[in-house]
């Protein structure tokens, strides 16, 4: 049934060995010690033009070696002693600093007077400015750290000569746009600029347009990405019933250390609760944690004390765990990438891992996409039935007792039995009881019967609003119609959620957000989920004079893009065009997918709404 899947693999013919490349004695020695003996793909690809000075862009991975093929140029090109900053590493987290940085100070082992300075947020600046004083020369940091270092006059880089943006395409997603422009515009233009990404956006390729010379662009293919010990499933299932599919995948498979992936914060937050809620130790991981608490919660998570870490994708990067039993994909991934991203997190280091992903209606053809780009055939897993998930407890139940029988000393408990059978009870009742109650299983409302996804919703495209109820709508009714009007065309999308609430998959906890007055959701501090700030105003060149209604628009945006309809915000409708507010996440696929989309029969132009 099973199936596996996705990391990288190269092919003999395509490897280069190092020691017959061009390189110092130091970088030689240096990746004789690390184990290298060939260079990766992505290593012959891009070192001998990074070698040769020209920029370079290259569209890889994490785990594709790309550390190495900007590191050993960097450290070629560095004269050493000389204590001024020469390259400049900008990183979007503090992991992948801290990854980077262990990767050059291994690579400059060998190669005498080449310093490596890390600098973040979230750790003391002093202790950061005191190093840079000694003397760096090879700088690797997070954007918003180094504008700080720099305003403070503490980090110089007008006599750097490398730049590299590494994971530009996450820097881009977490809001350092501006925060890169400033800092490239501290470096002088002669300058060589290399940019990696895993994705190549239109965001990216405006930055390359804008700051690259003559870039050369260097990318491993798809077809370099192949399988081995991860075991790759998709499971069927109603929106409501993603919870409950969740608990059981987890019980029935006895999953000790799972890495759960949402697409937005707020769904963790979500996904965290409803797992507490059912006595799985959760902690969630979204960009709206400090660092000190990120570190904590990753800490936690790897040394087991917590199970089950719940984390959007720009989040969980850099987090890298040892013996991750499961990836689950509560939100299958907007962008097939992720998915590569998301499963290559466990069956590391030769072990096994499983990967499995919850696929809702119409989500169906974003896994066929994941499929052809991954060039692996994800199998379709059976949901444990209810029974199933009481066997594989009770089986675990009856191991624990024997065990705990052999180890003895067991006098103090000898009486419970004989008090029990005198208040009236069978031995077989008290150990049924007894088995029941280790278990922590009850039966609910989910019956094995509701669980999976019924073909005809599945057809029924626009309809979905899963956080709404359960309901499926009508593309026509998707809680547009003008009585959703606020003033002049303004359309809060978080409150037309309403719907059809209370269906046969509502739980107890959803009871309140039920009884709830509509109004726009707000979170535990009162805030609106979504706050402007989280969100990017799109123009769309269609209006009332087309007869446009948010339901078309919604319809548009979410069928085009394959974003959740419930993530769009304001939609404001004038008589030419339209703006809609889309989460900052879902703006580059938005702005990619909508491009020569049509509505109403009228192809349309998206872009980014100019400032009022
Ligand atoms: P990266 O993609 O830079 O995060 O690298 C992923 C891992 O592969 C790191 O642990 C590197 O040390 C390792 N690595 C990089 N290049 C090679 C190579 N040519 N041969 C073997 N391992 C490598």
């Amino acid at each position: 049934m099973c199936s596996g899947i996705v990391i990288k693999i190269y092919l003999m013919s395509e490897k280069i060995r190092f020691d017959s490349l061009p390189l110092s004695e130091g970088i030689q020695a240096a990746v004789k010690e690390m184990g290298f003996e060939y260079a990766s793909p992505i290593q012959s690809e891009a070192i001998p033009f990074l070698l040769e000075g020209r920029d370079v862009i290259g569209q890889a991975q994490t785990g594709t070696g790309k550390t190495a093929a900007f590191g050993i140029p960097i450290i070629e090109h560095i004269v050493p002693f000389e204590k001024f900053v020469q390259a400049i590493i900008l990183c979007p987290t503090r992991e992948l600093a801290v990854q980077v940085s262990e990767e050059m100070k291994k690579l400059s082992k060998f190669t005498k007077g080449v310093w490596v300075t890390t600098v973040y947020g979230g750790d003391s600046i002093d202790r950061q400015i005191k190093s840079l004083k000694a003397g760096a020369n090879i700088v690797v940091g997070t954007p918003g750290r180094v504008i700080d270092l720099i305003e403070r006059r503490a980090l110089k880089l007008n006599q750097a000569s490398m730049v590299i943006l590494d994971e530009a395409d996450e820097m881009l997603d977490m809001g350092f746009r501006e925060d890169i422009e400033s800092i490239l515009e501290e470096i002088p233009n002669e300058r060589q600029t290399v940019l990696f990404s895993a994705t190549m956006s239109k965001p990216i390729l405006a930055l390359t347009n804008r700051y690259l010379t003559n870039p050369k662009l260097v990318k491993v293919v798809k077809n370099e990405i192949t399988n081995v010990n991860i075991e790759q499933l998709y499971f069927d299932v109603k929106g409501r019933a993603k919870m409950e599919v969740t608990t059981r995948l987890i019980d029935f498979y006895a999953l000790k250390l799972v890495l759960i992936f949402c697409n937005q914060k707020k769904r963790v937050d979500e996904v965290v609760e409803e797992l507490a809620l059912r006595g799985y130790a959760a902690e969630g991981l979204h960009g709206d944690l400090r660092q000190s608490q990120r570190t904590q919660v990753m800490n936690r998570f790897r040394s087991g004390n917590v199970s089950f870490l719940v984390a959007t994708d720009v989040a969980a990067r850099g987090l890298d765990v040892e013996n991750l039993d499961a990836v689950i994909n509560y939100d299958i991934p907007l962008d097939e990438e992720y998915y590569v991203h998301r499963i290559g997190r466990t069956g590391r280091a030769g072990k096994f891992g499983k990967a499995f992903t919850l696929v809702v209606g119409s989500e169906r053809n974003r896994l066929r996409e994941i499929m052809n780009y991954t060039k692996v055939k994800i199998d379709k897993g059976v949901i444990p039935t209810f029974s199933d998930v009481v066997g594989i407890k009770k089986g675990m139940f009856i191991e624990r007792v024997a065990s705990t029988i052999a180890e003895g000393d067991l006098d103090l408990f000898a009486d419970a039995l004989s008090n029990l059978q005198h208040a009236g009870f069978s031995v077989d009742q008290i150990v049924s009881a007894l088995v029941k109650l280790s278990m922590g299983v009850q039966k609910n409302e989910f019956g094995d019967e509701n669980l999976e996804g019924e073909l005809e919703r599945q057809s029924r495209k626009y309809g979905r609003d899963e956080r709404g109820g359960g309901g499926f709508r009508d593309r026509n009714d998707r809680g547009g119609d003008r009585d959703g009007r606020r003033g002049a065309g303004r359309f809060d999308r978080d409150s037309r959620g309403g719907g059809d609430r209370g269906g046969r998959f509502e739980r107890g906890n959803d009871r309140d957000r039920s009884s709830a007055p509509r109004g726009p959701r707000m979170d535990r501090e009162g805030k609106p989920y979504r706050s402007d700030e989280n969100m990017v105003r799109m123009f769309v060149n269609i209006g009332f004079d087309e007869k446009i209604s948010p339901a078309n628009i919604v319809g548009a945006f979410a069928g085009e893009s394959g974003i959740p309809g419930n993530v769009l915000g304001q939609i404001q409708i004038e008589n030419k065009h339209t703006y809609v507010d889309v989460p900052k996440e879902y703006a580059n696929v938005v702005l990619e997918k909508m491009a020569g989309a049509q509505i109403k029969g009228k192809r349309v132009l998206v872009e980014i709404a100019k400032p009022a």
